[in-house]
C-alpha cells in the first residue's frame, strides 16, 4: 500500500495537502505547507490574553479553497498538555488547551505544529470532529486518549472514528534522550519500548507515530480507521517546516464538520 498517495498536495507549489480519506468523507480538511502564506509562525505566539487570528489574509484566501471558512475557525494556545475545549460556536479562541472539538457544521478546528503530531478524529455517525495537538510531552499525558474521551460527551464511539495524522517527524529523525524515555516508560511502562530503536549511546529514535496509533487503538478506535501517512516533517524541507531543523514556521492542520 502506498500510504503517501492518500495526502493530496493543492497548488504548485502545494500550499497545502489534504486527507483523501476525510475528503471521502465529506469532510474540509488541510495541512498547510510551508508554501502556504499567512500563516503567523511561532515567533508570534497565541496569547491567551489577547487571542488574535494566527491567519492572515492571504491564508484565509489559500484555505478558502479548500472549502475551510476560517471566519469561522477555532484555535488555542496549545501546551503539550491533554485538556480538552469545546470550540466557540462563532469560532475565535479556544482557551489554553491542546484538543479541540465541536459538532458545528462548517466551523474548522486548527492545531499548528512543526515536528508535533496533528490528529484529526471523526465519528461521521454523530458528526462528532475533534483534533489534538500531540508531541512526545501530549503523548505521555495521553493526548490522543483524551481526544477519543472528549469525543464522547458529544455522541461519538471509539469504535466508529476516522483518525488521520498529520505529517510530523518520523523515527527516521526524532532522537530522544532519557529525559524523554523516562517520562515515556513511566506512563507506559509495557509498551514504550516497542516505539524506540536504539540510536547513539544514551539516545533512541522514537516513533511517535506508531505510539499514538497504538494509544488510539488501545482507546478504542478500529487499525483499519487510522490514516497514516507516515511523512516526516524532517524529511521534507521543501514541503514542510521543522522545529528540529531549526525552523520557526507554523504547519496548520485543520478539518471542518461538512
Ligand atoms: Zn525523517
Amino acid at each position: 500500500m502506498d500510504r503517501g498517495t492518500r495526502l493530496l498536495p493543492h497548488g504548485q507549489p502545494a500550499a497545502y495537502l489534504t486527507f483523501a480519506a476525510l475528503t471521502a468523507l465529506g469532510l474540509p480538511n488541510a495541512t498547510t505547507t510551508r508554501h502556504c502564506p499567512g500563516v503567523l509562525s511561532f515567533d508570534e505566539p497565541i496569547s491567551a490574553e489577547h487571542p488574535v487570528s494566527p491567519f492572515r489574509a492571504d491564508a484565509v484566501r489559500t484555505l478558502g479553497a479548500a472549502g475551510l471558512d476560517l471566519a469561522r475557525v477555532s484555535y488555542a494556545k496549545q501546551v503539550h498538555g491533554a485538556e480538552a475545549a469545546e470550540a466557540p460556536a462563532a469560532g475565535g479562541f479556544a482557551g489554553t488547551v491542546d484538543i479541540l472539538v465541536t459538532v458545528a457544521p462548517r466551523a474548522p478546528l486548527a492545531i499548528f505544529t512543526a515536528d508535533c503530531l496533528a490528529i484529526v478524529l471523526y465519528d461521521p455517525e454523530a458528526h462528532a470532529l475533534g483534533a489534538a495537538h500531540v508531541g512526545w510531552r501530549g503523548t505521555v499525558r495521553g493526548a490522543a486518549q483524551a481526544v477519543v474521551a472528549a469525543l464522547g460527551p458529544l455522541g461519538a464511539r471509539p469504535e466508529r472514528l476516522c483518525a488521520a495524522i498529520a505529517p510530523s517527524i518520523g523515527p527516521c529523525c526524532y532522537e530522544v534522550d532519557e529525559p524523554v524515555t523516562r517520562e515515556l516508560a513511566q506512563a507506559y511502562p509495557d509498551h514504550w519500548e516497542a516505539w524506540a530503536t536504539p540510536g547513539r549511546p544514551g539516545r533512541v529514535m522514537l516513533d511517535l507515530w506508531s505510539a499514538n496509533e497504538a494509544l488510539l487503538r488501545r482507546a478504542g478506535v478500529q487499525p483499519a480507521r487510522i490514516e497514516n501517512p507516515r511523512l516526516c516533517t524532517a524529511c521534507h524541507p521543501e514541503l514542510f517546516y521543522s522545529y528540529r531543523r531549526g525552523n520557526r514556521g507554523r504547519l496548520a492542520t485543520l478539518a471542518a464538520l461538512p
